[in-house]
C-alpha cells in the first residue's frame, strides 16, 4: 500500500466540486486516510512549491494557492502515487485526457483543481509537511 498527498486547490473549492473530486478517488480505489480544510499562508505555499521557486510563474502560483482555502488529503491505495496522477490528468487541462479531474474541473494551467505528489519520496515529504503521524489513519 502506498500513500500520496492530494490538494484540492482554491479554484475547485470555490466551485464546490470537492465531493465530486473525492468521489473520483474513492471510486478508483484510493481511500481518504487524512483530510483537512485550511488556508495556506504565503510561507506554507512558498515552502511547499519551493522546487519551482526559479520558475517565471512562481509568484503567480503562490498568489493562486493562497487565494482561498484548500482541502489537503492523504490518499492510500495500491500504486497510490501513480494512480492519483492518472486520475488528475495533465497539468494543462487542455492536454488532460477525457474523464480526468483536470479535464472536467480545471480552468487553466494555473487554476488546475488538484495537486498530487509526483513520486513516492516527495509523497512522504509532503505528507509530513501537512500531517502528524497520528493524524493519518
Ligand atoms: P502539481 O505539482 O500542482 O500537482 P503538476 O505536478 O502537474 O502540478 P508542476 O510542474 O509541478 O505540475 O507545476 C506545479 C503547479 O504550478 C501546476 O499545477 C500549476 O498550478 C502551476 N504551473 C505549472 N506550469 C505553469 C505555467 N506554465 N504557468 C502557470 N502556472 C503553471
Ligand atoms: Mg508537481
Amino acid at each position: 500500500m502506498e500513500q500520496t498527498l492530494s490538494i484540492i486547490k482554491p479554484d475547485a473549492v470555490k466551485k464546490s466540486v470537492v465531493g465530486k473530486i473525492i468521489d473520483r478517488f474513492e471510486t478508483n480505489g484510493l481511500r481518504v486516510a487524512a483530510i483537512k480544510k485550511m488556508q495556506l499562508s504565503k510561507k506554507d505555499a512558498e515552502q511547499f512549491y519551493s522546487v519551482h521557486k526559479e520558475r517565471s510563474f512562481f509568484s503567480d502560483l503562490i498568489q493562486f494557492m493562497i487565494s482561498g482555502p484548500v482541502i489537503v488529503m492523504v490518499l492510500e491505495g495500491e500504486n497510490a502515487v501513480l494512480k492519483n496522477r492518472e486520475l488528475m490528468g495533465s497539468t494543462n487541462p487542455k492536454e488532460a485526457k477525457k474523464g480526468t479531474i483536470r479535464a472536467d474541473f480545471a480552468d487553466s494551467v494555473e487554476a488546475n483543481a488538484v495537486h498530487g505528489s509526483d513520486c513516492l519520496e516527495n509523497a512522504k515529504i509532503e505528507i509530513e509537511f501537512f500531517f502528524a503521524k497520528n493524524a493519518v489513519y
